[in-house]
């Protein structure tokens, strides 16, 4: 199997999001954890390659992204997703605009789309207007982000400083026509010499008409939303074979265990959930960590009957957490912390767990860091957003779950286990 669309994201969770729209079509979609080292092997035919570059000097992520577009090409994309957040985050400096500039200029094309309306999550863009809900995007939460703070919701003028060539915009009227009627508008804005189209989209359908009318652009940029599309228009061109299966995870053993290292309001609320639940759990604490290391904890795990998923937590409300800051720096009491969550996958997948659950952006970085997982292979959907992965780690399949910090349900963990 070849790749049909090479995506690169400029987050893990932005990756992880993408790749689960995707998997909606049935396709088998693979996440790389970063840019694989090795040449592809099996490819899918979608591919994410999930970079760290958002908020990155400017060329080292130009330098990633190349690196990613030539692997994909490797695996024999020959079309290409450039994914970044829905709320276009990002600075006068870039990176949105330079990397899609750069590959544009690998891939000799000399037109993108920029389109990162979700509308199932209330982003939507008019008039060339970013709307979070019903606020425009510089009223939103967003103006006070600490790295991309977003002061204004024109996304042409955000790009303009991003980048050399022209910016311009395809608006609703245009979109609303339907796809030959934008592409006729594309082909316009091109011979005006503007490489750089923003595009309206307030609706499902106008993300369904937009990504007819560019799915053969070399280079497509958006949020993820805008990608869902492209699978069933690729199988309606006769380009993509029908969907083969997925990994099923009935074949997995269904020993599990629960690792929860993100303090979000959402993870305190789901662990107290499944602590009611009655289900055995060990709580972390990284002043005890530092004081005397991962003993009790590994010990206690290899006391538990892994049928019961048992669930080991650093989750603590704010008041803690900043106890704990305090006294060891907030760097430390998060190292501590994420190091523990991480030998605890290692311990529990070589006493047999094969079903892992972790919560936490940066604890599921380095969960897969410990377990040596450069690819995740998407599966069902738990909660919107979160789907089950399958990975390869010291040789053993494994079920992975990688939940960051607000998503899911209050009953995400019992979700989780029960959707096997
Ligand atoms: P989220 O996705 O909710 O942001 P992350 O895992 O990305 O979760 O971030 C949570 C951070 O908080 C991690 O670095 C983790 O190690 C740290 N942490 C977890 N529990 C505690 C605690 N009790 N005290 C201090 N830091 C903690």
């Amino acid at each position: 199997m070849k790749t049909y669309l090479g995506c690169i994201a400029d987050d893990f969770t932005g990756a992880t999001d993408l790749a689960g729209l995707l998997a909606r079509s049935g396709f088998p979609v693979a996440l790389r954890i970063g840019v694989p080292s090795e040449p592809p092997k099996d490819p899918a035919p979608f591919e994410v390659v999930a970079l760290k570059c958002r908020t990155a000097p400017v060329q080292d992520a130009v330098t990633e992204c190349l690196a990613a577009l030539e692997w994909l090409r490797s695996a024999g994309a020959e079309r290409f997703f450039w994914k970044y957040c829905s709320t276009f985050d990002s600075t006068p400096e870039g990176n949105i605009g330079p990397v899609a500039e750069a590959l544009m200029s690998e891939l000799g094309t000399d037109q993108t789309i920029y389109c990162p309306a979700f509308p199932e999550n209330g982003r939507a863009i008019f008039m060339g207007n970013l709307f979070v809900g019903r606020q425009p995007l510089a009223e939103s939460p967003m103006k006070d982000h600490p790295l991309t703070p977003m002061r204004d919701s024109n996304l042409m003028r955000l790009l303009e400083p991003q980048v050399s060539k022209k910016v311009g915009l395809a608006d609703r009227l245009a979109v609303a026509q339907g796809a030959d009627v934008l592409r006729a508008e594309l082909a316009v804005l091109k011979s005006e010499g503007i490489a750089h189209v923003v595009v309206d989209a307030v609706a499902n359908s106008d993300l369904e008409i937009i990504a007819d009318a560019c799915r053969d652009m070399p280079l497509m940029t958006g949020g993820s939303a805008v990608a869902m599309p492209l699978p069933a228009l690729y199988v309606a061109e006769g380009t993509l074979p029908v969907a083969q299966s997925v990994d099923a995870i009935a074949d997995l053993s269904k020993s599990s265990v629960i690792l929860s290292g993100s303090c979000s309001a959402m993870t305190n609320a789901q662990v107290a959930a499944y602590q009611r639940t009655g289900a055995p759990s060990f709580r972390l604490d990284p002043r005890d960590l530092a004081l005397s290391g991962t003993q009790a904890m590994l010990e206690w795990l290899e006391k538990q009957d892994l049928n019961k998923a048992p669930l080991i937590y650093a989750t603590a409300d704010p008041e803690t957490v900043r106890d704990a800051q305090q006294e060891l720096g907030r760097a430390r009491a998060g190292e501590l912390v994420e190091r523990a969550l991480a030998d605890c996958a290692v311990a529990a997948r070589d006493a047999g767990a094969r079903r892992i659950v972790v919560a936490g952006g940066e604890t599921s970085g380095a969960v897969t860091q410990a377990l040596g997982v450069t690819r995740l292979d998407i599966g069902q959907e738990i909660a919107p957003g979160v789907p089950w992965t399958f990975c390869t780690s010291d040789r053993h399949r494994l079920a992975l779950t990688l939940k960051s910090g607000n998503f899911g349900a209050e009953s995400f963990f019992s979700d989780a286990l029960e959707s096997l």
